[in-house]
């Protein structure tokens, strides 16, 4: 019900309002605003994100929010709790680093939590599972955020992770959304298109990265309608955005993406890297792959292009 969403969504920013209170106040504060500090980020960043602290007990978020039945239950089907035994339940995330992720409207939804200590034990990231206010594939870490930031969104850069949404903020770059631990899906797609007439996927250079960036390709094709461009922007092995930009800064990072590869670049480049051009067999096996993905592309415009490129690379002229 519309009753019990309000409730829901009220609970999840006061969640992510205790996270970030005990970011300031815990035992183990010095340490995570150690780390934070050394992985550059202000206070003025952590801030603008609402990051967060997880205490490390086991039943922080229980005993400050289960105040009765309902609460209880509450937070079980909001995955901040979970229970062993029938009755007894514990904090679902516990001494993290906790990044809220927040739907258009600025709602808090679901969290992402990152361990501090590389020797404990559970995955790096833990992010909260689906619950009947975060549907995954459809909502962007930072989008809300890039909103607030910028006026009109010239472009939008999406990104593999949390840290590097909020890396490039802390350089200026206030523009970068990140897809939660998912591919970019159509919906993304289709909801950065209705905020911005440019998107620039820049993943991470590894072979994750890469697969990536193809599937975003993939399922971005549908929505190239006129006037919208997609592009790549390829990292070196081993960077990604976040350790990039520490690297080399704004200024370098930004032109970076001045020469990025356009979609209809980067469709051919892929296909044809396992494909050899020379021989008949190879022309017609990129003309069968080639083929569906361009039918997909809804502008004429664009579809002539990419028949054009393909009639080039096959060695015949249209
Ligand atoms: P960091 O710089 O803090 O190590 P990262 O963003 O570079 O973080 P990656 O390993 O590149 O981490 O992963 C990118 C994203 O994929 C993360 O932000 C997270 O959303 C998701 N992810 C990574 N590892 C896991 C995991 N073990 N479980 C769930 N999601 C994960
Ligand atoms: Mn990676
Ligand atoms: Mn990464
Ligand atoms: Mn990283």
């Amino acid at each position: 019900s519309t009753e019990q969403k309000r409730s829901d969504y009220e609970l999840m920013m006061h969640v992510a309002k205790f996270y970030q209170h005990q970011l300031k106040h815990h035992d183990n504060s010095t340490q995570v605003i150690e780390y934070l500090k050394g992985r550059g980020l202000s206070g003025e960043t952590a801030k603008q994100f609402m990051i967060g602290y997880a205490p490390s007990e086991w039943d922080s978020v229980c005993k400050t929010f289960a105040k009765n039945q309902d609460s209880k239950k509450q937070l079980l089907e909001l995955k901040l709790a979970s229970e062993k035994s029938a009755g007894r339940q514990f904090d679902f995330f516990r001494d993290r680093l906790m990044f809220p992720i927040r739907d258009k409207r600025g709602r808090v939804i679901a969290f992402g939590g990152r361990i501090m200590n590389s020797d404990d034990n559970g995955p790096k990231y833990l992010n909260s599972p689906e619950t009947r206010v975060f549907h995954k594939g459809f909502e962007l870490y930072g989008l809300y955020e890039a909103k607030h930031a910028n006026k009109k969104l010239e472009q939008i850069l999406v990104v593999e992770g949390y840290m590097d949404v909020v890396a490039l903020a802390e350089k200026g770059i206030n523009y970068a959304v990140a897809a939660l631990g998912t591919a970019t899906t159509p919906e993304h797609i289709h909801t950065l298109f209705r905020t911005t007439d440019r998107i620039i996927c820049c993943y991470d250079g590894d072979r994750a990265g890469r697969d990536a960036a193809w599937r975003a390709l993939e399922n971005a094709l549908p929505y190239l309608n006129h006037g919208k461009s997609l592009e790549f922007v390829f990292l070196p092995d081993g960077e990604d955005p976040d350790s990039l930009v520490q690297k080399e800064g704004r200024e370098a990072f930004e032109l970076r993406y001045d020469d990025a590869t356009d979609f209809s670049v980067y469709l051919f480049d892929r296909l044809a890297q396992e494909i050899n051009l020379t021989t008949d067999a190879g022309k017609s096996k990129l003309l069968q792959q080639a083929l569906p993905l361009i039918e997909k592309v809804p502008s004429d415009y664009y579809q002539d292009n990419l028949l054009d490129k393909l009639a080039r690379l096959i060695g015949r002229t249209r």
